[in-house]
């Protein structure tokens, strides 16, 4: 089934308020989360939409049937290639991130997990075939899933087991006949508020004796037992100046507070090795979907600058060129290196100490290094971006007068004449221009989403983690040696 935005939306009208927002709880379909469902909805026009659908939907390996692509499991490169273009088309309409793909990078990392999880003779349920039932229903169904893999981390020096509050982490604190109960928080999750599911995967390497934090799990995004305090990052409403699209994200904290989840959705439960592998791969193939949302934010960023520029009248000075090559140059080696991760993939994980070795049950993953190339250098750019738009619009954004002012009879005319900075371009559409600027640079939802666009999938420093633990260092050392001359 492919869903439309209108039964989408309709689903989540029906579903159990356990949203809390601003010290009350709010519905689904409250006017603060419309920004948000109007960008996700965009996921399923696009499925139906013949320019887009090709790259949007894929053909189920489980099933056969067409399904929406934000919700297949990579079977080839090519699927890999077509999820980094799908992500970079879909952000391409909006501007901004598209919001659906922590759902599929969490399913595709949880169906080799799983997998291979299910193969311990010490297992305390069968992950692997629960996974492959949860997967129909979620394909059949066309549903958002969210990812939940940030914990609260309490005291940051501490592993979880060595927690004054062993909470900081999420972890079973019961196991019954018929499920688990989970205690914790994850936090920043995005999208929870506007999603059917949630997909809770571990946050990090795990010891032999953290078996409790080894936890993997999908629950009902409304679940009665699973509370989510929201934060919406909504561009700033307008009255006079109508937007091309309305846009705006959420994120939740997601409480578990003795939470059951039954057996049939448990994919992990103790699995410590296991764990820290899910947690390494959702992030692997989440920093390879930003090889595809961060080079379309930077197009949206490019766009941004040249027009200020154009405004302003220096699109023509060097420093603006020069400002406008680095944008290109950083997007296009993301997406570059998003690329090569893909075209690389293969059902093959990167293990310490080991190599690429198999991995799962045949499904396609990034190469790792490419990946968390691509994800470092756009995720280290994003505040640089922000210094070049504001080298190039000066101050205005800053002070910029409200729509109400524009609309004043009283200083109307005087505003356009004193605002007009290039009598070619019509002063509505510089003022139209100015207002969406704001929304990026200087406004609440402009500065949640650099960080998020900055730690997203794991700040810079995990990536340079993963990528100089797998990069060969000691090959490098001995080439030089052997060209200097060096004893080896
Ligand atoms: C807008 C937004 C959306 C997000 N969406 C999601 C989502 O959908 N799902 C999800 O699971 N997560 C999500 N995240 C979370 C994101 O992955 C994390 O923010 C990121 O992993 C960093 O974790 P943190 O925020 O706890 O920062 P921290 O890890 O606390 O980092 C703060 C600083 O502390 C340092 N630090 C932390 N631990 C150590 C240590 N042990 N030793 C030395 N230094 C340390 C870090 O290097 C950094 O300099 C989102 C974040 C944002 C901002």
């Amino acid at each position: 089934m492919l869903r439309t935005r209108e039964q989408y939306m309709a689903d989540l009208a029906k579903k159990n308020p356990n949203l809390y927002f601003n010290g009350k709880k709010i519905d689904r379909l409250d006017p603060m989360q419309l920004p948000a469902i109007n960008v996700m909805g965009l996921t399923f026009d696009a499925a139906h939409d013949p320019k887009l659908k090709d790259l949007c939907t894929a053909t189920s390996h489980l099933t056969g049937e067409t399904i929406n692509r934000f919700n297949h499991i990579h079977q080839s490169a090519e699927d890999l290639h077509k999820k980094q273009d799908m992500t970079r088309a879909l952000c391409n309409e909006v501007g901004q991130c598209i919001q659906r793909c922590m759902g599929i990078d969490a399913a595709n990392a949880l169906h080799a997990v799983s997998y291979e999880a299910g193969k311990s003779p010490d297992r305390k349920t069968d992950y692997h075939a629960n996974w492959l039932k949860w997967l129909e229903y979620f394909q059949k169904n066309d549903l958002v899933a969210s990812c939940a893999q940030t914990d609260q981390k309490g005291e940051r020096l501490k592993r979880p087991g060595e927690q004054t509050d062993p909470d900081m982490y999420v972890r079973v604190v019961e196991e019954r006949a018929d499920g688990i109960v989970v205690r914790g928080c994850k936090v920043h999750i995005s999208e929870a508020s506007i999603s059917d599911e949630i997909l809770v995967v571990p946050n990090r390497a795990l010891m032999p004796d953290e078996k409790e934090y080894a936890v993997a799990f999908a629950i009902p995004s409304d679940h009665p037992e699973v509370k989510q305090v929201v934060s919406f990052h909504n561009n700033n409403k307008r009255e006079i100046y109508q937007k091309g699209y309305e846009v705006g994200y959420t994120d939740s904290y997601i409480i578990f507070d003795d939470t059951f989840v039954p057996w049939d959705r448990v994919f992990l439960c103790g699995e410590t090795q296991h764990g820290g592998v899910c947690a390494l791969l959702f992030a692997l193939f989440h920093r390879h979907s930003y090889s595809g949302c961060k080079p379309a934010c930077l197009d949206y960023v490019i766009g941004l600058a040249a027009n200020a520029a154009e405004i302003n009248g220096i699109e023509k000075s060097p420093h603006v060129r020069e400002m406008l090559s680095q944008l290109i140059m950083t997007g296009e080696l993301g997406y570059a290196a998003g690329y090569t991760a893909s075209d690389l993939g293969k059902p093959e994980m990167y293990m310490p100490g080991k190599g690429f070795v198999p991995y799962g049950p045949g499904s396609y993953i990034p190469n790792s290094i490419y990946a968390n190339v691509g994800r470092c250098l756009t995720g280290e750019a994003v505040f640089h971006e922000q210094e070049i738009l504001c080298n190039i619009a000066g101050g205005l954004p800053a002070t910029f007068p409200t729509e109400r002012d524009f609309a004043n009879p009283e200083i109307k005319d005087l505003l356009e004449k004193y605002l007009n900075r290039n009598p070619k371009i019509p002063i509505d559409d510089q003022v139209k221009f100015w207002f969406q600027f704001i929304d990026f640079t200087t406004s609440h939802s402009g500065g949640s989403m650099n960080y998020g666009n900055y730690h997203g999938g794991g700040s810079p420093i995990m990536e340079q983690i993963a990528i100089t633990s797998q990069y060969d260092i000691k090959k490098r050392k001995e080439q030089v040696k052997k060209i200097a001359g060096m004893s080896l």
